[in-house]
């Protein structure tokens, strides 16, 4: 069988680009191909680690001319497996990592490949900050296109609405710059649209003022009234509060007493970013939740409270996720999450929970692709074990969490926490700005060269 690997093509691509090309057989083959989700694991024709903006282009036109699947991969977080197939290009931006700080505009230029380890570190130096994800290697790609959730989204909205402007290469190898004033639609789209419309070779995001917060996890026995005070303190804090929930097991932590390792518990993560001398009385407030089992929560750099979960989520660990939106935490999604939560299959595992109030809402439902501006929560829930079958026999389990859920869930689902068997949610999820990213799309992608992804068809 010919294959284009052994075809003068790959040469001509490999000799058009400054970064590399690993082919089946490659010594680093395997290292080139792997993604975060361990479940997915899949043999690309080829992985193209592109340099910059220029090898994009070359990747582009090559899956599109040989009418090869390409998968764009950042971050490689998505638990869907999007960042990689088989028998097709996987174009990885893992070495396109600059980012170019403007104290003066409060700007941040980000290429395409960075983590937000990457970002917050460059823009933390300027004592400047934007919503990103709460684990540092988590990719800014996926995650702002997608939304992007995090502790400072009630202070300064999802990821996307931070964005002022994107490079972006289109099917047809365009490098196009998208602001409000020039290719506005694209601009639009991206912003929570996911990867549809094209490779983002580098984003302006808006910086906000934050260096030190107080921040860090509080944990308290899995039980119902925690978990309603947690929504009470959500409706009545001030918005520079971010504080996430999270049901699980107790981790390994030194500030949690060992007979709590491992047994069910909920947590509550804080991001207080206000001054030092005018906390909104967090501590207290996060003592009168129900009794504290153990907490950590001190003054630290904005970059390490998106570090705490990081070392109990290294790649190579198998995930399969679903999620939920919600009006408010209607009292049966209460007891969903203490039921399910009680019954949680690791200590990696945990249901996680971003309010997405405040500045999310103040931006409306039309403005940007991400639709979901009357929701109040988002929920992950995110089993996460240790090997392929525990992953396989807990699917059930996540299904019935989520079945136990839908009652108190509104439609769609936000496409970042879900995994590749929900494509069917994706049109819901969208809302009413659906058929305006289909137009979008049929422009820009009508031969849907960008489809391994939530997919918006043309
Ligand atoms: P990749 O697998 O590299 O990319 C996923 C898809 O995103 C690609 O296939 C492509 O379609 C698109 N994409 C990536 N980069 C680009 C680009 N430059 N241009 C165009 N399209 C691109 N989400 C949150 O909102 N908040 C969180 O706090 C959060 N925490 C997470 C923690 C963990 C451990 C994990 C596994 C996920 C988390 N997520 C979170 C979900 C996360 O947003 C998605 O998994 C997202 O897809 C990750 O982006 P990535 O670039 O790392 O992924």
């Amino acid at each position: 069988m010919t294959t284009f690997t052994d075809a003068p093509d790959v040469q001509r691509l490999r000799e058009s680009l400054r970064g590399d090309v690993v082919l089946p057989g490659d010594l680093g083959y395997d290292e080139a191909r792997r993604v975060y989700n361990a479940m997915v694991d899949r043999r690309p024709a080829l992985v193209v680690r592109a340099a910059d903006a220029g090898d994009v282009i070359a990747t582009v036109n090559h899956a599109r001319e040989h009418a090869l699947p390409l998968a764009v991969r950042g971050g490689s977080h998505s638990v869907a497996g999007h960042g990689t197939c088989d028998d097709g290009v996987v174009l990885d931006l893992g070495r396109m990592r600059g980012v170019r700080v403007d104290p003066e505009s409060r700007t941040a230029r980000a290429e395409g490949g960075c983590t937000w380890a990457d970002f917050n570190h460059a823009t933390h130096a300027f004592g400047l900050a934007t919503t990103g994800g709460v684990v540092s290697s988590t990719g800014i790609g996926g995650l702002t296109t997608g939304g992007g959730m995090g502790y400072l989204a009630r202070r300064c909205g999802l990821a996307c609405d931070n964005v002022v402007a994107v490079d972006l290469v289109t099917a047809d190898g365009s490098f196009l710059t998208c602001t409000e004033k020039q290719n506005a639609d694209l601009l639009w789209a991206v912003r929570g649209g996911g990867g549809n419309f094209g490779v983002v070779t580098s984003f302006a995001y808006r910086l906000h003022p934050i260096a030190g917060i107080l921040g860090g996890p509080t944990f308290y026995p899995l039980d119902g009234e925690v978990i309603r005070r947690y929504r009470e303190l959500i409706a009545d804090s001030d918005e520079r509060l971010g504080a996430l929930l999270v049901v699980g097991l107790g981790p390994p932590v030194p500030f949690l007493p060992e007979r709590w390792h491992g047994r069910p518990v909920c947590g509550v993560a804080v991001c207080w970013t206000g001054p030092e001398d005018e906390d909104d009385g967090i501590r207290a407030r996060l003592a009168g939740l129900g009794p504290v089992l153990g907490r950590m929560v001190e003054r630290m750099p904005y970059p390490v409270i998106n570090t705490l979960f990081d070392e109990l989520l290294p790649p190579g660990l198998f995930h399969y996720w679903k999620a939920a939106f919600s009006r408010g935490m209607p009292d049966g999604a209460v007891d969903a999450y203490v039921e399910y939560g009680a019954s949680t299959p690791s200590i990696q595992s945990a249901t996680v929970v971003f309010p997405l109030d405040g500045a999310v809402r103040r931006v409306g439902p039309r403005d940007t692709a991400f639709a979901h501006r009357d929701i109040d929560f988002a929920t992950a829930l995110a089993p996460t074990l240790t090997t392929r079958e525990d992953c396989e026999a807990n699917k059930d389990w996540v299904r019935a969490f989520h079945g136990a859920l839908k009652p108190y869930s509104a439609e769609g689902a936000y496409v970042n926490f879900m995994d590749h068997d929900d494509q069917h949610l994706v049109r819901d999820n969208y809302r009413a700005n659906y058929d305006r990213l289909t137009r979008i799309k049929r422009q820009y992608d009508p031969g849907n060269l960008f489809r391994l992804n939530h997919n918006i068809a043309p």
